[in-house]
């Protein structure tokens, strides 16, 4: 695994059989153009030190590693957190926004395009387009805007431009296509930015690449703070850019275990989960090949999880490779587990996480509780504030959920 990042993805955007470009010509033409633009520019002086400079005085990196000992005291073991929910806008998103936002301005590019489904990406999209003074236009279904409101405000006050999509099921499948007919339309002036490492070549390489950031920064701190390395880092996986992000910073340590944690939801039966590496098959969509939901004919089922952020019928390809080659396990949490784990990361710590980042959290509970001698570092992605309305709606303040 030496040099591991230089060897994936191949030429193609290939992570063993995974990833690639499954897309019409006239796009493929300009994912080619993409491609090299990003590897001429993103090795060049000028780009290194102004993304430097935008992750510490625009974004507040390096964010901190944080020792839970209330946590830990509770459940055993050793848990840290990488506090990505203190980056700017609360979440991990924005390392890789700035960096597409960054590589747009350097090819000339006016206009960011994107779709979004309950508006995280949308909003860091936003930012990444105001900070550099780009136009921004995000597709999002009608049933989502109603959904997210406070999203779509967001959006609004950052100066983008939200479009409708009023056709199909009005959600994230139907954005998607709108935002890549509006892209098609004017590919010389536009760039499409994908929010995860999904999509096709080069979004997966490039998502990961600006996400990498995470896991150098935490291995450094963790080493700082303890003298060595932790024996298990985990974090939850939709698309699985924060995954990526923080694993791709300890991938040459062998002794250092890679858990990825999947939403199980409310049950294992299709449409009630979203656990794509776990029970998916090999299977194209949105123009990469990765592990997928699918029925019989192929097709992506539908797929649900508390966290909205979660719920994507496929999976990195970088995952499913290392799935198969075994150097990343992957688990789930369903969403009991993930309440419980919220609840309890507010009253024991002080910390109101996403609950997206309470999958990695409710897994690392039980890590800890069936081995306390083990230390591990949780990628805490995102704050909670987004989902704090919704939670109290539904569950209360919790007593139900939390240990008595
Ligand atoms: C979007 C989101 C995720 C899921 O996306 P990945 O690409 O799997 O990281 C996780 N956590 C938060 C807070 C998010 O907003």
């Amino acid at each position: 695994m030496q040099d591991y990042l230089k060897h994936f993805p191949d030429q193609k955007g290939y992570f063993g059989e995974y990833g690639g470009s499954f897309i019409p010509p006239v796009l493929q033409a300009e994912m080619d153009k993409i491609t090299q633009a990003y590897f001429h520019i993103s090795k060049s002086h000028d780009f290194i030190t102004e993304l430097r400079s935008i992750r510490k005085h625009f974004q507040g990196r390096p964010t901190p590693v944080y020792y839970c000992s209330r946590l830990s005291d509770a459940y055993g073991g050793r848990i840290y957190l990488k506090r990505e929910d203190l980056n700017h806008t609360g979440a991990h998103k924005l390392n890789h926004c700035m960096g597409e936002g960054l590589l747009a301005k350097y090819m000339g590019k006016k206009k960011l395009i994107a779709e979004t489904g309950a508006g995280q990406h949308g909003v860091a999209l936003a930012t990444a387009a105001a900070y550099f003074g780009l136009e921004c236009e995000i597709h999002m279904g009608e049933v989502d805007i109603a959904k997210e409101h406070p999203n779509v405000i967001r959006m609004q006050l950052l100066g983008a431009k939200v479009v409708p999509v009023t056709h199909g099921l009005k959600t994230l499948k139907e954005a998607v296509d709108s935002a890549f007919e509006a892209y098609l339309q004017d590919p010389v002036n536009s760039i499409y930015c994908i929010g995860s490492v999904v999509g096709p070549h080069p979004f997966p390489m490039m998502v990961r690449d600006f996400q990498h950031i995470v896991g150098v920064e935490a291995r450094e701190q963790f080493l700082e703070m303890t003298g060595e390395l932790p024996d298990e880092v985990t974090a939850c996986v939709g698309g699985g850019s924060n995954a990526m992000g923080i694993f791709s910073g300890f991938i040459n340590d062998e002794d250092v275990s890679l858990t990825g944690v999947e939403p199980a939801g409310r049950s294992l039966k299709p449409g009630d989960h979203a656990a794509s590496l776990c029970y998916g098959k090999p299977g194209i969509l949105h123009g990469f090949k990765s592990y997928l939901l699918q029925d019989d004919q192929g097709n992506p089922q539908p797929v649900y999880s508390i966290a909205s952020g979660l719920d994507y019928p496929g999976s990195g390809p970088e995952h499913c490779m290392l799935k198969d080659t075994g150097r990343i396990s992957y688990t789930t949490a369903d969403d009991k587990a993930c309440l419980h784990a919220f609840y309890t990361l507010c009253r024991l710590e002080g910390i109101i996480p996403a609950l997206e980042s309470s999958h990695a959290v409710a897994y690392a509970l039980k890590a800890a509780r069936e081995n306390p001698e083990k230390s591990i570092l949780v990628n805490l992605s995102g704050r909670g504030d987004k989902d704090i309305d919704f939670i109290v709606e539904k569950f209360g303040t919790g007593e139900e959920y939390l240990d008595s």
